[in-house]
């Protein structure tokens, strides 16, 4: 994609700043020149003159002397110590002046003040335009880009971006295809009196593709694409902001028709509070853009796309019919558009025939659509530092633990005890899980430490997307998490810190069945928590009285209790399988799904050796999805 500038110059502006530097100039600059051009001769020269009474007007200063001859050229030569030089130089009937200068041609002053400075500013100027052109983009003008608006213009073109670029996401496309539409063919629309909506908002967790599918809006109706973003908005002066978005709407109706992107919205469109106290520059800004909004008629053809993950926090008078009316939720991918997400972004790099996308797609649970491009980059990167020339399935494998955990910290040195602890620990989470009915299977378990902070994890992989989750599915899980701890205590007798972030997870899930799920006998169906931020972490805030935050707290710890002593329980019974899974989990340090159950079901029998993971020491984390 071309980028150009928008070339609207405040000309006057221009010429003010071009003289004053030109003033400038001629009064520093212009002395020093003409004293350059003064003719520097010996002293002796002008013994010479002066004796053949050659001089014409002279001045002695301080340092130097300066005389002219009949003709009124100038010279200029040093001081010496010469007594009577005052007395002969009036013998010679030279003329004592104080204004010595070269004397030239007016044409030549003309030209020397005036001319000359011009040219060289007018140079300047254009080298800076040609270097600021160069930074973006290409184009052909620009000028001082004073309060203008940082909108790029893309200008369409065959290597932009299309809906077949971005992957899963169909509903999306399918609602922003009928603006695709509108663009190629307003009549279609204007004859029946249908007008699009002015805004579309895009809402969604970070890295889902929200800007790829708007800058697939305008690849896909071939207009051009204007991207800002938000907080590009917000700027020190009050007035600023208000001044770029009505640049931006100008520029933008210049081109209609066409697709102007605002990137988190959410900086300028924030509830504005009534108080005195309020931010006066992102009032300005927002009240510039609504105003802006309402100002253009349904069918001019500036179509506003905007993005948001915060879509609670947006002013509601953003929200009103005839500004951003539509919305369009851009979701976390499920599996299917995991795989295809994979695909798309496979397609870049050369990976082996027989790689399952399939398998990685399922490993990679909740993951956006950008951290599944960053998987199949870690994966290449991974396959390079391998000495392959293609990507390989453990690879990618690799890949996806790196972005949920970290990467592998090939020199934490655990002591023999601390393994085995960790190994015990994994296991215990394992085994409870596989016990149970209704849990999602064990696809990996590794002892080998994490740049995370975690010493292991078990990696349990749902067959199929799960959109509803039972209560028992989520007493299991709570049971799952509480198995690392429990086989500590069954093993060793002993606690240790190790379940600190199973402790977490534990009690975000009991409180959540309790005052979210409504799955607790004595609250009923009542909320006693709403969740605020959505799609980013989801925080809540208690909505409940004091006594029923109490109630609350002992039923979350009575629910986890619960759960604690059933996984203990189990992994009593089972103690034999404990022992030998957690010896056999330390020896090899990562061991697959698989090797765990047949080893589970073969009461002893050491399953047939698969081959060592290769193990590589990288760097850098990212958040756990499904580790316990
Ligand atoms: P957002 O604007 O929602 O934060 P972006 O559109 O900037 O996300 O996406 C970031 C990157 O993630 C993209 O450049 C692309 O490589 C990748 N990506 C995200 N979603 C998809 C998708 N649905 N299909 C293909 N790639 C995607
Ligand atoms: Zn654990």
């Amino acid at each position: 994609m071309k980028e150009v500038k928008p070339s609207k110059k405040p000309m006057a502006f221009y010429y003010g700043i071009v003289l004053l530097l030109i003033l400038l100039f001629n009064s520093m600059a212009k002395p020093y020149m003409e004293q350059a051009r003064i003719e520097q001769v010996d002293y002796g020269t002008f013994m010479n003159m002066t004796a053949e009474k050659q001089i014409g007007k002279v001045q002695i200063q301080e340092n130097q002397i300066l005389f002219t001859d009949k003709d009124n050229k100038a010279y200029k030569t040093g001081i010496m110590n010469d007594p009577q030089l005052v007395d002969r130089l009036h013998d010679s009937g030279a003329v004592f002046a104080q204004d010595i200068k070269e004397t030239e041609s007016p044409f030549m002053n003309f030209l020397l003040t005036w001319v000359l400075p011009i040219i060289i500013f007018l140079g300047i100027g254009q080298y800076m335009n040609r270097k600021l052109m160069e930074r973006a983009g290409g184009g052909n003008s620009m000028m001082f880009g004073l309060g203008k608006s940082q909108a790029k213009i893309y200008v369409p073109s065959s290597e932009g971006i299309h809906f077949s670029d971005v992957a899963g996401e169909d509903e999306a496309k399918e609602n922003l295809s009928e603006i695709v539409d509108y663009l190629h063919n307003p009549q279609k629309y204007s004859a029946i009196g249908a007008s699009m909506p002015k805004g579309v908002l895009l809402v969604g967790p970070p890295g889902t593709g929200k800007t790829m599918l708007a800058k697939a809006v305008a690849g896909e109706a071939n207009v051009p694409f204007f991207s800002i973003a938000g907080s590009e908005f917000v700027e020190m002066f009050v007035g600023m902001g208000a001044s770029k978005v009505r640049d931006l709407f100008k520029q933008a109706k210049d081109k209609a028709p066409c697709i102007v992107f605002i990137d988190e919205i959410d900086a300028i469109g924030q509830k504005r509070h009534g108080n005195a106290m309020g931010n006066d520059e992102r009032e300005q800004t927002l009240n510039q853009l609504l105003t802006e909004m309402d100002g253009f008629q349904g069918n001019t053809g500036v179509i506003i796309l905007a993005a948001t993950n915060r879509p609670d926090s947006l002013d509601a008078a953003l929200l009103r019919p005839g500004r951003f009316d539509r919305r369009v939720p851009v979701e976390l991918p499920d599996l299917k558009g995991r795989e295809e997400i994979l695909r798309v972004h496979a397609k870049k790099i050369k990976s082996a025939e027989n790689v399952d996308f399939h398998t990685i797609a399922r490993m990679a649970a909740g993951a956006s659509g950008a951290e599944l491009a960053n998987i199949i980059n870690e994966g290449a990167l991974r396959a390079v530092r391998g000495g392959r020339l293609q990507v390989i399935q453990s690879d990618l494998e690799e890949s996806v633990e790196v972005v949920i955990a970290g990467y592998q910290k090939k020199n934490a040195v655990l002591s023999d005890k601390e393994k085995r602890t960790v190994a015990y620990h994994e296991i215990g989470h394992a085994l409870v899980a596989a016990k149970q009915t209704n849990s999602a299977p064990v696809q990996k378990i590794t002892i080998i430490p994490r740049t995370s902070g975690a010493l292991g994890y078990t990696m349990q992989v749902e067959k199929k997307d799960k959109y509803l989750l039972s209560k028992e599915e989520l007493e299991n899980k709570i049971a799952t998490l509480t198995g690392g701890r429990a086989a500590e205590e069954v093993a060793f007798g002993q606690i240790t810190t190790g379940a600190s972030n199973d402790i977490e997870q534990a009690t975000k899930l009991a409180r959540a069945m309790i005052t979210r799920y409504g799955m607790s006998e004595e609250f009923d169906m009542v909320a006693m928590e709403t969740v605020t931020n959505q799609y980013l972490g989801g925080d809540t805030s208690l909505a409940c009285s004091a006594e029923t935050q109490r109630a609350i707290d002992a039923k979350v710890v009575k629910l986890v209790k619960k759960q604690h002593d059933i996984a203990r329980t189990i992994l009593e019974a089972n103690k034999d399988a404990l022992n030998r899974l957690a010896d056999y989990l330390y020896e090899k340090e990562t061991i697959t799904g698989e090797e765990f159950m047949q080893l589970l079901e073969s009461n002893g029998e050491i399953p047939k050796a698969v081959p060592e993971e290769e193990k590589v020491v990288d760097t850098a984390a990212s958040k756990p999805f499904n580790l316990a």
